[in-house]
């Protein structure tokens, strides 16, 4: 059985793991955000990282993104199932309700989006950015607790780390946008590169939609509801996970390195070992279109 990897966003900042312990994990790119709490949740191995640090530290673009995947990633993590909290830009999408997203619209500006670059070139297919196959189970799973959840939807992802404007929340809904957050991009883009399946549990704090707004009150008992129930929540979903043979996260990269073998350093092989580790990279290769790999 493989090692689950859990990204707590806003509020579940400690999954109180049975049997835990802490490692720091050092990446290529920098340190996590957090040390990572390796233990056992549902019965089943996982390894947790707060996203925004335990103590809710770090702003959506301060977060090390690549530094979070990449650690996971090393801790032999191959499906992460990550939670985030998000607005809502339609009136059916109710605030303490669960989406489990299908699309993205990445609008952030600032943040390093590859684990690539430095002398490898890849281009991996997001056409579908969370796997479907675990997205499903995941939906039919938190369905079957009683909880409100939407199977699919758009997530915007803006930089923050000030909300929208009005003009700007009319704007992501004439995008086909269904619910907008911060924090989605480029953590699911980074999962694709290092082939793990990626599934995101949204929890919706407000609407985002001027026209649609809600009593405070009423927002803060639905998401204090969602918070309380995270933890069970993240305990069903991990219990019945299973690798997936449906879906073609663990196989991303097959065809998406295009740098020739010849061209790729021996140190930039060395240091994205944990995702490049299980290709032979054939650097005496001159072809294009992923003829380095075997
Ligand atoms: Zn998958």
């Amino acid at each position: 059985m493989s090692v689950i990897g859990i990204i707590g966003g806003t509020g579940v900042y400690n999954l109180e793991l049975d049997d835990p312990s802490e490692v720091e994990v050092e990446t290529p790119f920098g340190k996590p955000s957090d040390s990572i709490t390796l233990g056992k949740l549902g019965g089943r191995d996982v390894a947790f990282i707060p996203r925004h640090g335990r103590y809710h530290q770090l702003l959506p673009h301060e977060i090390n993104y690549r530094a979070n995947i990449y650690a996971l990633k090393k801790m032999g993590v191959e499906q992460v199932i990550s939670t985030c909290m998000a607005g809502s830009l339609k009136k059916e999408i109710k605030p303490g309700q669960v989406v489990i997203p299908d699309q993205t619209i990445d609008l952030t500006k600032t943040r390093d989006s590859t684990f690539f670059g430095d002398g490898v070139a890849a281009y991996v297919d997001m056409s579908e950015p969370f796997c479907s196959s675990q997205s499903k189970y995941v939906a039919d799973t938190i369905a079957g607790m009683g909880i409100d959840v939407h199977k699919g939807g758009t997530y915007v992802c803006i930089e923050g780390p000030q909300f929208s404007t009005y003009a700007e929340s009319d704007l992501y809904v004439m995008m086909g946008g269904d619910i907008v957050g911060m924090t989605a991009l480029p953590e699911v883009k980074l999962a694709r590169e290092a082939e793990m399946c990626y599934v995101s549990i949204v929890g919706i704090s407000d609407y985002n939609v001027c026209g649609m707004t809600s009593s405070c009150m009423e927002n803060m008992k639905g998401m204090r509801l969602l918070m309380k129930n995270m933890r069970s929540i993240l305990s069903e979903v991990v219990l019945g996970l299973h690798v997936s043979t449906e879906c073609s996260c663990s196989t991303a990269l097959g065809r998406a390195i295009v740098t020739s073998g010849a061209g790729i350093s021996s140190d930039t092989i060395l240091k994205l070992d944990s995702i490049l580790g299980k290709y032979e990279i054939d650097t005496s290769s001159i072809g294009v279109h992923g003829s380095i790999l075997k």
